[in-house]
């Protein structure tokens, strides 16, 4: 998903999780994903939050589920907090995803793996392979 919301802040509906052992673990896990970026493609630095959902409040249409978002070219990511928390398998596609709209403003892509708005499960070769074509 995009966001509509300035880097450090969570978007309407979200909130930043308070910074603890287990927020900082999630965090961790986001960002040493990141790093991997940063080893592969010339990307700027990015701000990593993770964010939780806010029951009973409202979000952006069709947000509810949204399990993490990202600033069109605004380089940074927010990831939901018990998505964090998921499998490498799980977490490398959806970091994947976030970074190409937070770096190169990528947009959703019905036809496309990576960029479809609903994250599927892939590969990691897969994940690399579509990273190339929007990052390199
Ligand atoms: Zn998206």
């Amino acid at each position: 998903m995009r966001s509509y919301t300035q880097g450090k802040r969570a978007t309407k509906g979200y909130k930043n999780r308070d910074m603890n052992d287990e927020t900082y673990k999630l965090r961790r896990a986001v960002i040493d994903i990141m790093y991997e970026f940063k080893d592969r493609y010339s990307i700027p630095r990015q701000t990593v939050r993770i964010v939780d959902r806010v029951h009973g409040t409202e979000t952006h249409d069709g947000w509810h589920n949204v399990i993490g978002y990202a600033g069109m070219g605004g380089n940074y990511v927010h990831i939901l907090s018990s998505w964090a928390g998921k499998s490498r398998r799980k977490l490398l596609p959806l970091v994947a995803h976030e970074v190409c709209h937070s770096v190169k403003a990528i947009e959703h892509d019905d036809n496309c793996l990576l960029m479809s708005p609903i994250i599927v499960d892939m590969t990691e070769e897969q994940v690399w392979k579509h990273c190339d074509k929007y990052l390199k």
